[in-house]
């Protein structure tokens, strides 16, 4: 989508911090980290949100953005003390940008539940 920040991000269009690519997937650090590490997982192709991955080919895309974000992880050294991987999902979920997107925050402890 033209507007999107993702989208933009996506085609190179917007400066940012690439952590990783794989293929249909990037990996940028967020610019307002609430984490010592925080990355955000997305897919180059606009899905708003998780509730529109559908159809065998969004819910392929969901297993390669959680199974890329676990990657992430391990790359950012966080296997041992643990991390969070999180969605958030329209208005009640607090999501702020409507591209599909996983939150991989670490490198403190997390508390339950969330705010
Ligand atoms: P959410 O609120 O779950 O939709 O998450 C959106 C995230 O995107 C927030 O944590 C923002 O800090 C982050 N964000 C917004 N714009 C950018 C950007 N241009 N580059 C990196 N992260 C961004």
């Amino acid at each position: 989508m033209a507007d999107c920040i993702f989208c933009r991000i996506g085609r190179g269009d917007v400066a940012t911090t690439v952590v990783k690519r794989a293929p249909g997937l990037l990996a940028i650090r967020d610019v307002q980290p609430v984490a010592p590490r925080h990355v955000l997982v997305i897919p180059l192709e606009h899905v708003s949100a998780v509730r529109d991955a559908k159809g065998d080919a969004g819910i392929a895309l969901l297993g390669r953005l959680l199974a890329f974000a676990a990657e992430v992880a391990t790359d950012l050294g966080l296997d041992g003390g643990g991390y969070r991987i999180v969605t958030n999902t329209g208005k009640d979920g607090g999501q702020s940008v409507d591209h599909l997107h996983l939150h991989v925050l670490g490198g403190r402890r997390m508390t339950w539940p969330p705010g």
